[in-house]
């Protein structure tokens, strides 16, 4: 008989508090629930294509899907704008309409509040576009819990490109050993792996709907209770 090993997902066991001192976050599928943008692009989105062009749902999607791959990861697939004129309507306008379903992840604004009583820099880096973060930003204020916020459309780069690492460490320097960065995309997390960034986790739940990962690349939490431990024991002050 064969034993097979699934591939685990790689759990954080715990984190030296004492060893970081700049912590970079992600915000959609980090600290805000994916459940909004994947119901926008997947449902919202080609419904109202669908609506203006008086077509199907199926011939909606038809059309979106192949957009959709080519310009996966890129900054397009995360600049408004360009899905605004691609689509011929304004979809920062059609994402305020829905805007009521942004949510917290779970615990998210609990560790938001114990990293802001830390000796940690917080930094929100996001490939959200000014509008996105602005409509997101209006639901939910993250910015009292951030010394810093940036949108990767600042630098011309996605956060999956070298560049955009380079260029925000140009702008905000920061200790590649001394960091830790929260995403949930793995794309993301090895381009911050790639410039070297050292202590990397990921979220085994980026969508409250979505199933929970089973194999991450990278070590993975499921609430950030499970890092909390340490995170309170150092004064800021
Ligand atoms: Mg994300």
């Amino acid at each position: 008989m064969t034993l097979t090993i699934k591939p685990a997902c790689r759990s954080v066991t715990a984190i030296n508090w004492s060893m970081i001192d700049t912590v970079l976050l992600d915000m959609d599928g980090t600290l805000l629930d994916l459940k909004f943008d994947n119901e926008f692009w997947l449902a919202t989105l080609p419904r109202e294509y669908a609506r203006r062009q008086q077509i199907t749902l199926e011939e909606a999607h038809a059309y979106l899907d192949p957009i959709f791959t080519r310009e996966s990861g890129t900054l397009n697939w995360y600049c408004l704008d360009f899905w605004s004129h691609t689509l011929g309507f304004s979809v920062a306008q059609l994402k305020t309409r829905v805007a009521q379903g942004i949510q917290w992840l779970p615990q998210a604004e609990a560790f938001l509040d114990r990293l802001k009583d830390s000796h940690c820099k917080v930094i929100l880096v996001t490939n959200a576009h000014a509008d996105t973060l602005r409509i997101k930003l209006e639901q939910i204020n993250l910015m009292p819990w951030f010394d810093r916020v940036f949108s990767s459309h600042e630098f011309g780069e996605p956060k999956e490109s070298r560049l955009f690492w380079q260029r925000l460490n140009e702008t905000e320097p920061f200790s590649l050993h001394r960091t830790l960065f929260i995403d949930d995309s793995e794309a993301v997390l090895a381009s911050a792996q790639r410039f070297g960034i050292k202590h990397l986790i990921t979220l085994r739940q980026p969508d409250s709907l979505g199933a929970i990962r089973r194999s991450t690349r990278y070590p993975a939490i499921l609430h950030f209770s499970e890092i909390y431990e340490g995170l309170t024991h150092h004064g800021r002050h």
